[in-house]
């Protein structure tokens, strides 16, 4: 059985090309006419890894076109997701089975209630891959991949070709608690990068903003993914002395003048602090200075 692929950028590539190469049948669906003219004359995607740089040639197609779809990984930023998958589904056959490797909260849902007959799988990985150019894609980052439904099911007969191609994934019972666990590091790490403007380990030297933060999130947590919250802080420090070199994803995305996932983010945790009439002062404050320094980027607060 083939799968598709809506949304071939960084960790969407990633994917195609693993499949493929274990001898799965893939197909990409392109944004338009002109991105699959573009990627007809780059000749398929290209991932690269350490020395080595594979080319696949991948068939592709655009959402408008007639085959069904039974399999479908949806791999573009969550903040496109809900337009994507609007546009291919009436593709989607009853039964068939959607993968969402969006990052934070908020997408997967918007998605679900587009798809009733579907079944949708959600995704949390720490993979690491970027862009070089047009569907040339570096695999930056060895990681693992956790996929699971909400509620909870059994994982699907196919979901042991995943793993024979390679992907390192692993079936979880509880994937609304790695999301929002994975949430809540991004939001004690991320935005402070961005506002300190630095590395991820010069956070080290903000140790008591980063402490009031994880005493919120563990606050969120608690009413929201209760088993998220344990041993929060502890984490958030190893992640930031483990990646201290690095820049964080959305320190890249505001250099780079890219729209963030901040909604999905840093938004998301602050509607829901609100919908639980949990007052959250410093989560607040972070969101509002995040959302002015964006602006005044001219980069969407949303
Ligand atoms: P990306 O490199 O920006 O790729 C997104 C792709 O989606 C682009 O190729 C884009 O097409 C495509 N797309 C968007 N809307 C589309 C539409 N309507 N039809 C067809 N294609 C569409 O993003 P990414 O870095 O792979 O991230 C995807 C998600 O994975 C995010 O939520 C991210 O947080 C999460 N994630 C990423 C990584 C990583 O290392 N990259 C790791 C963990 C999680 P165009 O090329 O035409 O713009």
């Amino acid at each position: 059985m083939s799968w598709h692929l809506l949304g071939a950028g960084s960790l969407g590539s990633l994917w195609a090309a693993r499949l493929s190469a274990a001898g799965h049948s893939v197909e990409l669906i392109l944004r338009n006419e002109q991105r699959l003219a573009d990627y007809l004359r780059a000749g398929g995607l290209q991932v690269r890894q350490g020395e080595q740089t594979l080319r696949h040639a991948l068939p592709a197609g655009l959402a408008g076109d007639p085959l069904p779809i039974r399999r479908l990984l949806l791999a573009c930023k969550a903040y496109d997701a809900a337009d994507a998958i609007a546009s291919v589904a009436t593709r989607l056959l009853p039964g068939s089975q959607v993968i969402l490797l969006q990052n934070g909260l908020g997408s997967q849902q918007a998605v679900a209630d587009l798809l009733p007959h579907s079944q949708c799988i959600c995704a949390s990985s720490t993979e690491g891959a970027y862009r070089e150019n047009d569907f040339q894609v570096v695999f930056a980052g060895q990681g693992q991949t956790w996929l699971g439904t909400s509620p909870a099911n059994a994982a699907p007969d196919w979901f042991g070709e995943l793993a024979s191609a390679g992907i390192p994934v692993s079936w979880v019972s509880d994937i609304d608690s790695r999301l929002w666990r994975k949430l809540a590091l991004n939001c004690a790490i991320n935005p402070l990068t961005v506002l300190h403007d630095c590395r991820n380990g010069v956070l080290r030297a903000h140790e008591s903003e980063v402490q009031t933060l994880c005493d919120e999130l563990c606050q969120l947590l608690a009413r929201c993914a209760p088993e998220a919250a344990i041993g929060l802080h502890e984490t958030v420090w190893q992640v930031i002395d483990a990646t201290a070199a690095n820049y964080s994803s959305m320190y890249q995305d505001v250099q780079q003048g890219r729209r963030t996932e901040i909604d999905y983010l840093l938004n998301h945790a602050c509607r829901s602090a609100e919908q639980h009439g949990l007052p959250l002062p410093a989560l607040k404050q972070l969101q509002q200075r995040l959302q002015q320094y964006l602006q005044q980027r001219g980069l969407p607060c949303r």
